[in-house]
């Protein structure tokens, strides 16, 4: 459905939605910590802050990012704040947000409060892992984007030089995160092109509706790929078992991309992650997966609501 719709630049609404729904997943999480907020402001600022001659900005391509910087200079400091909204080109729809603190009593504080976190990460002394997680979301909150994984796997956060490349590089690597480096004209890019990596980072930042997403591509891929293999050598029940496990995993899939997991009762999207987790398993290991485990005809009872839920989704088409 969403992959005929294409839009003017060739990518279609599906490719867009993945990054964007990335990003918009980022922007709503707000750290409770004060820690964790003053380390997800200074991710932004490393890439996208200045010092100006009367003050200080922070620029955001999106208004996702734009919108958590202001959010959390309020939090963090109460300052005085300004939003200015530029169109980036001539014949360009995009616009730039800048976030701007005007010259006023308490913004050195502001500036060294954030640059006191970034030297510090940048000498390698990188603290507790819930303020690296945050600075990690503000980065990439300003400079990160996916490709939709149906198309294929690739993540990306473009930096402007190979010290903050760098930085990123290893702070991923705190938590056995390994990207790929390159430079790209003027621009120093970080890149993961592995599912499972880019699983763990998204999981990391909070992405938690993408990861489902993710998963279950990546879950159907795996399978179609299976189902090739086994159509010459298997018997005719596995098969059936294997094409209910597909089925399956396509109506979670179609929830997820629609009404979203969160629409699920608690019982159904327990079972929907088990399934995407498992695909190979019959209906009674799944049942025992569970606490307190549940009979085969329980899982069946659930899978089957699944199915309902996915049909009428398809009806309302
Ligand atoms: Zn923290």
């Amino acid at each position: 459905m969403y992959e005929k719709e294409r839009g003017k630049w060739g990518i279609s609404h599906a490719e867009m939605g993945f990054s964007r729904g990335i990003r918009d997943e980022l922007a709503r999480i707000m750290p409770e910590r004060r820690c964790c907020q003053l380390a997800e402001l200074a991710g932004l600022a490393y890439v996208d802050g200045l010092i100006v001659a009367d003050g200080y900005e922070v620029v955001a391509g999106q208004a996702a990012a734009a919108r958590k910087v202001y959010t959390l200079f309020k939090q963090l400091y109460q300052p005085y704040l300004e939003i200015k909204v530029r169109r980036r080109a001539q014949f360009n729809k995009h616009h730039i947000y800048v976030v701007r603190i005007p010259q006023q009593p308490g913004l050195v504080r502001i500036t060294k409060s954030l640059e006191g976190v970034q030297r510090r990460y940048l000498r390698g002394r990188w603290g507790r892992a819930c303020c690296r997680r945050a600075f990690l979301r503000g980065i990439y909150l300003g400079r990160g984007s996916a490709t939709n994984p149906n198309k294929n796997y690739h993540l990306e956060i473009v930096t402007d030089t190979f010290q903050q490349a760098a930085l990123v590089q290893s702070c991923m690597e705190t938590f056995g995160i390994s990207p790929g480096v390159v430079q790209r004209k003027r621009h120093v890019t970080v890149y993961l092109k592995d599912a499972g990596l880019i699983g763990q980072l998204l999981s990391l930042l909070g992405a938690h509706t993408a990861l489902l997403k993710l998963e279950s591509i990546r879950v159907l891929k795996e399978m179609r790929n299976q189902a090739n293999r086994l159509v010459n050598c298997e018997t005719a029940n596995m098969d059936k078992t294997l094409d209910a496990s597909l089925r399956q995993v396509e109506n979670i899939r179609l929830i997820a991309e629609t009404k979203g997991m969160d629409s699920l009762a608690p019982e159904l999207q327990e079972i929907a992650l088990f399934r995407l987790q498992y695909p190979y398993a019959s209906l009674k290991e799944l049942g025992t997966l569970l606490d307190p485990p549940l009979s085969k005809s329980g899982v069946n009872h659930r899978l089957r609501k699944i199915d309902r839920i996915a049909d009428d989704l398809r009806g309302e088409d």
